[in-house]
């Protein structure tokens, strides 16, 4: 008898072939899959802290749990829920949604692919800084849209300028999106610089603005600022947030924005026939998170800058690499195009794929190839993980490269 797995697979469908699967998660599950089998792996490769959730929000579920909340819940997330999400916008970011305004979803990834949905029709173009967070490119491409990258080099601290966001945008450009504090490169965007943006923006009616803000809190700038606070950009604004970086609650799948009414009214109508809403459980935990002051996670940031200074230090030390100092987030981004062409004998590596590869055979360790983040000469590198952790992995990417001639 003919075993399932030998069946000819189906075809799926052009939409589906035209996007990649996620370089991040994909990446992940390869290093999962490879200690599976016993091979010492040590994957710096997802963007997830490697904290536990803390104590009084569990106990906010656990509560959740005993009083029932287990039913479908409206779409939009339990008005009290909203309502908190509100009070966390005006303490936070000197913006006051209405909890009309809020939308609650299944991680900041839905949030995000909602807000795309609610706004982008096929051939519009959606500018987007680069590197960028590797789903906005391909949630674009889902709905038929033209991603449009502006590319910022190391040089720069990974930031455009406001000339090269005017010479983007034309008659076609319906969307930005940027993350700030930025996945790939931990840069973080001034309130003069987005001041700057806002004016162009502001120029072309009928242009709006996804502002990733889910690395708020893992800032060690000092500086926050959100896009929508600044004069005119409420009404052209979607701030998206979440749960899962600065309270460690990647698995509990919690994400919002906060937009104009019509906005938000169209994330909800996309949900509603997706998802149905957000986890009940999960919202009364993401509740607590967001009621809470924001000091509760400083002692997890505070890990996370002295992490950055730690494998800032060891970077350093390898040659050949171009490196910014990440003022937040929890990832280096380091131009690594210096090793181009070089080889151990065997292998010549052409580019940063290959040197990924070329690193986790040769040395068991897992980063992302800077490809899917719009850029070819870059690695990404979490530093998501224990101190020891990340002296072995950089000990193994140093002698991994030591190896190229
Ligand atoms: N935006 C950025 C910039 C991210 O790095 C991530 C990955 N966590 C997300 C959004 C999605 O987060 P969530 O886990 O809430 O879906
Ligand atoms: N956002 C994280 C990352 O960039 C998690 C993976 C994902 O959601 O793609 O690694």
């Amino acid at each position: 008898m003919e075993s399932t797995t030998s069946k000819k697979p189906g075809q799926v469908s052009d939409l589906l072939n035209k996007i990649n699967e996620s370089a991040t998660l994909a990446m992940a599950r390869l290093s999962r899959e490879m200690a599976q089998q016993g091979m010492d792996i040590v994957s710096l490769s997802l963007g997830e802290p490697d904290f536990d959730t803390p104590d009084f929000i569990k106990q906010a579920a656990i509560e959740a749990l005993q009083n029932n909340i287990t039913h479908y819940p409206p779409v939009n997330g339990f008005l009290d829920v909203r309502k908190a999400i509100a009070e966390k916008f005006k303490r936070d970011n000197g913006l006051t949604y209405s909890p009309e305004e809020i939308v609650v979803s299944t991680g900041a990834k839905q949030a995000i692919a909602n807000a795309i949905y609610a706004l982008v029709n096929p051939g519009d173009e959606v500018v987007m800084p680069s590197p960028f967070w590797v789903s906005y490119a391909e949630l674009v491409k889902l709905v038929g849209g033209i991603p449009v990258l502006i590319n910022a080099k190391v040089e720069n601290d990974f930031k455009v300028t406001p000339t090269q966001l005017r010479d983007a945008i034309n008659e076609r450009t319906k969307l930005i999106i940027y993350s700030s504090p930025c996945n790939p490169t931990g840069s973080v965007y001034s309130r003069e610089e987005l001041e700057a943006f806002a004016s162009i923006i502001l120029e072309k009616p009928d242009l709006y603005v996804i502002s990733d803000e889910i690395y708020e809190l893992i800032n060690f700038s000092g500086r926050t600022a959100s896009i929508a606070a600044i004069e005119g950009m409420f009404d052209r604004t979607i701030t998206v947030n979440g749960v899962s970086k600065a309270f460690a609650m990647t698995g509990w799948r919690i994400g919002y924005i906060g937009a104009p009414k019509w906005i938000a009214d169209a994330c909800s109508k996309m949900q509603g026939q997706i998802t149905s809403g957000a986890n009940t459980i999960a919202q009364m935990a993401a509740k607590a998170a967001v009621s809470a002051d924001p000091s509760v996670v400083s002692e997890m940031i505070e890990v996370f800058r002295s992490r950055r200074d730690l494998v800032h230090q060891l970077l350093q030390e390898i040659p050949g690499l171009k490196i910014n100092l990440p003022e937040g987030a929890f990832y280096f981004f380091p131009d690594v195009s210096y090793y181009f062409g070089k080889t151990d004998g065997e292998t010549t590596i052409q580019n940063a794929t290959d040197l990924c590869q070329f690193m986790l055979r040769k040395e068991l360790v897992a980063v992302v190839t800077g490809d899917a983040f719009g850029d070819e000469n870059c690695l990404r590198i979490s530093y998501a993980a224990s101190e020891d952790i990340l002296r072995d992995a950089m000990r193994r990417i140093k002698s991994a490269l030591a190896q190229l001639h």
